[in-house]
Order: C-alpha cells, then sequence, then structure tokens
C-alpha cells in the first residue's frame, strides 16, 4: 500500500490571488499604498477595531516599528514570554532594550500574567503578549498591570488574526498589535504582516516612520504640498502586488478560519481518548478565548521520546514537527536578555510539544492516519 506524505503545511490559496495581481499590474500602481493596500486597511480596521492597519512587509517588520514608535531606548527593558519566535525580542534588542523573559502558563502556553508584575523595574517599559495557537493571552490582567505601572502593551498576534478575547479582536487590545501574513499563518502572502495601531496620535507618526520617515502619505492626500523628511523611518511598506494576494485571502478569511477551526475540533475529538489514557494532553483554550485554529498541538507524556516519536512520524509520511527553542536558552537570547525566575514551565512543556499538520484541505482520512499513527507510536 502506498500512502502519500501529509505535510505539516500547504500554504492555501483562493484561487483569486493572480486575478488580482494582474489588476494591480494593469492599475500602473506597482508600489505601495495603492487600491489593494487600502482595501486591506480598510479591512483590518473593520475587523479589528483598531484607528489604523498599515500593511508591513512582516509581522517582524511591524514590531520594529512598534519599538520605534514607543522610542524604546537603550537599557530600557521590555517583558516577553521566552516561548516565542525570535522577532518579538529582536524588535526591542535593535533599539539597545533588554528583553526579560517571564514564565508561561500550564495551560495556554501563554505569558504568565501573575507572573508580570515581579518582573518590572524602573527600566521597564512595555508589556509584549504573545498569543500562542491565536489563543489569546489573560488580556483583562494585562491591561490592568501595564495601567498600573504606566507601561505600554504591544501584542504580538502574528498568530491572531480572526481570534478574539472576550469579543474583541487579537491585535487591537493593546497600544500597538501586528499580525503575520507569512505562508505558515492562516491568511498568507507569502511574506506580509501588519501593524495595528489603537491611539490616532501613535497612528500619525506610525504613517511617517513606514514612509522612510517622510510626510509623503499626507501629501498624496493632499495635505501637505510637498513631503520631507520629519522622523527616523525606514521602507516597512508592501508592494501592490502583495497586497492583491493578500487581498484575495482576506475576501475569504471567515471560510479559511472556519475550514480550520473544523480541522481542530477533529482532532480534538480523535485524541480525547490517547488524553484518557495519559499519553499526551490536548490544547487548552480559556472560555474568554476565541480561537482561530491556527496551530493543533499536543503535549507527550513526559517519559515519551520526542525525538523518536518525530522520526516514527516521518517514517509514516507525516509531517509533524515540534515549536520554539526557548529564547533564555539560545545564544543571542543568553547575550541579549535576561530571565526572570527559572522559567522552568517553558523548559519543560517546549520539550514535550508536538505541532500536527494543520492546513485548509486536510481532510477526516488524513487525520485519521496521523492519529493512528500516534496513537500505535505511543504505544510502543
Ligand atoms: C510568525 C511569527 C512571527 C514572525 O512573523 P513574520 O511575518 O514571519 O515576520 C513573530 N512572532 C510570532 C509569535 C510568530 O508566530
Amino acid at each position: 500500500m502506498t500512502t502519500d506524505f501529509i505535510p505539516f503545511n500547504r500554504p492555501y490559496a483562493t484561487g483569486k490571488e493572480l486575478a488580482y495581481q494582474t489588476d494591480a499590474l494593469h492599475s500602473s500602481h506597482l508600489s505601495g499604498d495603492g487600491t489593494f493596500t487600502k482595501r486591506c486597511h480598510r479591512w483590518i480596521e473593520e475587523h479589528t477595531g483598531c484607528s489604523k492597519a498599515l500593511l508591513t512587509h512582516s509581522c517582524t517588520s511591524a514590531l520594529d516599528m512598534a519599538a520605534l514608535l514607543l522610542d524604546i531606548q537603550s537599557g530600557d527593558e521590555v517583558i516577553l514570554p521566552s516561548y516565542t519566535f525570535v522577532s518579538t525580542a529582536n524588535a526591542f534588542v535593535l533599539r539597545g532594550a533588554v528583553p526579560v523573559f517571564v514564565d508561561i502558563r500550564q495551560d495556554t502556553l501563554n505569558l504568565d500574567e501573575k507572573l508580570i508584575e515581579d518582573a518590572i523595574t524602573t527600566r521597564t517599559r512595555a508589556i509584549v503578549p504573545v498569543h500562542y495557537a491565536g489563543v489569546s493571552c489573560e488580556m483583562d490582567s494585562i491591561a490592568a498591570i501595564a495601567r498600573r505601572h504606566g507601561l505600554r502593551i504591544v501584542e504580538d498576534a502574528a498568530q491572531g488574526i480572526m481570534a478574539g478575547y472576550k469579543n474583541r479582536a487579537l491585535g487591537a487590545i493593546g497600544d500597538l498589535g501586528s499580525f503575520s501574513f507569512h505562508e505558515t499563518k492562516n491568511i498568507i502572502s507569502g511574506e506580509g504582516g501588519s501593524l495595528m495601531v489603537r491611539d490616532e496620535e501613535l497612528a500619525k507618526r506610525a504613517e511617517i516612520i513606514r514612509e522612510k520617515g517622510t510626510d509623503r502619505g499626507r501629501f498624496f492626500r493632499g495635505e501637505v504640498d510637498k513631503y520631507t523628511w520629519q522622523d527616523v523611518g525606514s521602507s516597512f511598506l508592501p508592494s501592490e502586488l502583495i497586497a492583491a494576494f493578500l487581498w484575495s485571502q482576506l475576501e475569504e478569511a471567515q471560510r479559511i478560519t472556519r475550514e480550520r477551526l473544523e480541522i481542530w475540533r477533529r482532532y480534538h475529538q480523535m485524541l480525547e481518548p490517547l488524553e484518557r489514557r495519559g499519553l499526551l494532553r490536548r490544547p487548552i483554550v480559556p472560555v474568554d478565548c476565541q480561537h482561530n485554529g491556527h496551530i493543533y498541538y499536543i503535549l507527550l507524556a513526559p517519559e515519551i521520546d520526542r525525538q523518536q516519536l518525530l522520526a516514527g512520524l516521518k517514517q509514516a509520511g507525516i509531517g509533524a514537527v515540534f515549536h520554539y527553542v526557548p529564547l533564555h536558552s539560545s545564544p543571542a537570547g543568553l547575550r541579549y536578555g535576561r530571565a526572570h525566575g527559572e522559567l522552568a514551565l517553558t523548559t519543560a512543556l517546549s520539550q514535550r510539544l508536538v505541532r500536527l499538520p494543520m492546513w485548509v484541505g486536510l481532510n477526516e482520512t488524513q487525520q485519521q492516519r496521523v492519529c493512528e499513527v500516534l496513537t500505535a507510536l505511543l504505544e510502543k
């Protein structure tokens, strides 16, 4: 019997990407901020409730913009989880700040809000919650801490599009938020991202920073008669070709999310017996969180050899993968950052985590095969 390889990820296309890119080509506007970019901006603003959305080259560059916007300086401290992607920390390290790593919660693997206050010093400037797997951090508690200490909140909502917390959209709850449209995320444009800004004053400055530090945006709207160098900045805006591709995906965002949630729920049901037998733990989604089916992960029982399990899955034609190597244990994390406390859960849980194949189009038969192979390997 031959069985097809089931990849971990398969980038989804709606089918309209190239048609919209052709439209952009015919419009003779290929650089940034044309019709498609404006449509994407309006969509994100309407769907998240932020006052301004700005497309960027990536979530990484949106986070870079956030650090510039908050005037993060050398010696400042920023609180974030160690269990995250490097860009969450890099954006602030580039400005000379020190990432202070706080441990995660057992249930969601998100920043443990109960440990944040103890990590705050006179140098702390911001808290950066990362919504892992599109499941929200405990944002009300984090917002209360930020208010008490005069700190800013930058949400790394790279995985959080179409997900919510108490029916507020992730990415638009903090002062600043960021989405990723990298091909591994739910809504994609190859590479891509967006910055969401809540405050109108910050939004004006964000527009300038994104346009090489100029007021070109105002000039194109006819608000000034020439554009000049106003502030620090760089080129953070993607071309219309990227925005055209992205637009075809945003139009279908609801359906894409619904399909991913269906796949997520199927895994959840299929794996319940393995959890009952103590062989793994399934993801936990608190009642206040409306997630988006971004990742289906399992936490293996501590005695199970993950390397061996991943090798077994691969041999059976299944593309399962682990995830982050905690930043506080990585070479640059040790050099630039500081761990607050032991980070025992970060270390323990990250070593037990396996992500299963998850993409629009993955069918029930394929999921059954994943779960059967997994069961056989766990029983060995
Ligand atoms: C994917 C991801 C990023 C980086 O996104 P890019 O668009 O590739 O720059 C940052 N943070 C988290 C949590 C991510 O998952």
